[in-house]
């Protein structure tokens, strides 16, 4: 992963705070990225990607999410796209839509509605299939990477499952309206996506549909929990390196920040959350490599860790700068907004801890 680690860094440099303040990424850095396999990277090689495991992956993820949570956010999105189009599509499906991904093609992946959030069994967006031809119905928020994306994953209900379709944006039927002035990860893209009857050929419903809604929406968040939570590794990395770097460089009192106490705790804190979100990522990685059944509770647990610690530590940071982090360029204050956000996104805090509750239960005595 070093050359799409390099890749990234030389893309986006030091100008995440600018496109932070702009609402805006760059598109032409989305689709080399994208085009250079960065943001799907662990496609297999034969669909054009880099083929990373999801150890690697995460490093990759990570690397990106200290840089800018927002591109990271769009890397999530991609993944997690390219992730559902090998789990759900068909031979011939992932062999005409893998290749668009690592293409620098954009997508992104819509769930979440007006009365479903949490909840995802009250969508109402409906995808019937009638003969060669879909149509879709309804109405998403918050999709992340919509603003940017050239086909969007849609999720709704199928008959009496559920079903995925991939829709092009450009689509008659679709509107796409942004999200205005998103308190993190600005640059996202998120919009809210109307679908009007849109009509598709049935070849753009994954697998031909006729999915159990909870066990579809639980694999593809699957990714997205995943890069997530290392994304939240990044964040807490960066949190270190900048507090580091000004808790030796600025004195109080006579001395240097870094000989105060209590600052030094502040350290040792950001220290403890960044290992500790570090090694259930690498854990979760570790179970998505080998296959293994706990994958779906260590991937939730490592979001759920990784996804706390970045607001506290993203938190401890802005107190460690003070004033230096009192004002939107600081990268600290971008980490701050970025991270409370990731506690809402992928299954909230409340409902991981829900499934880490049930995984208890079940796996108890
Ligand atoms: P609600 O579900 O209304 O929850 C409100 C509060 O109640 C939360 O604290 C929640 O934990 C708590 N709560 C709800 N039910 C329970 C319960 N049973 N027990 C305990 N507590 C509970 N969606 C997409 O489909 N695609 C995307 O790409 C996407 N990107 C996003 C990016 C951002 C930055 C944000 C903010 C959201 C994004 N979303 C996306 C939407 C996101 O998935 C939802 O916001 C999330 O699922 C929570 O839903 P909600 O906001 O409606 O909150």
């Amino acid at each position: 992963h070093t050359a799409a680690r390099d890749l990234t860094s030389t893309l986006i440099g030091d100008r995440a705070g600018g496109w932070d303040l702009a609402g805006e990424l760059p598109v032409a850095v989305l689709r080399e990225l994208g085009r250079r396999g960065a943001l799907c990277a662990q496609v297999p090689v034969e669909f054009g990607g880099l083929g990373l495991s999801s150890a690697d992956n995460g490093e990759l993820t990570a690397h990106t999410g200290g840089l800018c949570s927002s591109v990271r956010s769009v890397q999530t999105s991609q993944g997690m796209a390219a992730w559902s189009i090998s789990r759900f599509g068909d031979p011939e499906q992932r062999r005409r839509y893998l290749p668009r991904l690592t293409g620098g093609r954009l997508a992104a992946v819509a769930f979440s509605e007006v009365d479903a959030g949490s909840d995802l069994s009250a969508m109402t967006t409906r995808i019937e299939v009638a003969g060669d031809e879909a149509v879709v119905t309804g109405e998403k928020v918050w999709t992340t990477a919509a603003g940017y994306a050239d086909l969007i994953l849609v999720v709704g209900r199928s008959g009496s499952g559920a079903a995925v379709a991939v829709v092009p944006r450009d689509s008659p039927g679709v509107r796409l309206t942004r999200v205005p002035h998103p308190s993190g990860c600005r640059a996202a893209g998120h919009a809210d996506v109307r679908l009007d009857a849109v009509r598709l050929p049935v070849s753009a419903i994954l697998g031909g549909g006729g999915h159990d809604l909870s066990m579809l929406v639980t694999a593809m968040l699957l990714y997205g929990r995943m890069s997530v939570a290392w994304g939240c590794v990044g964040i807490l990395r960066e949190c270190l390196r900048v507090s580091a770097t000004h808790v030796r460089s600025r004195s109080q009192f006579g001395t240097e920040l870094a000989r105060h106490q209590l600052v030094s705790r502040h350290l040792a804190e950001l220290l403890v959350a960044e290992q500790v979100a570090t090694r259930a990522c690498e854990h979760a990685s570790r179970c998505w490599d080998a296959g293994e059944p706990g994958l779906v509770a260590a991937v939730v647990l490592a979001k759920q860790v990784s996804s706390q610690n970045a607001a506290r530590g993203a938190a401890t940071a802005v107190q460690l700068l003070a004033s230096r982090a009192a004002h939107d360029g600081s990268p600290v204050a971008r980490a701050y907004r970025d991270a409370k956000l990731m506690e809402i996104i992928e299954g909230t805090t409340e409902i991981c801890q829900l499934v880490l509750a049930d995984h208890v239960l079940a796996t108890a005595g």
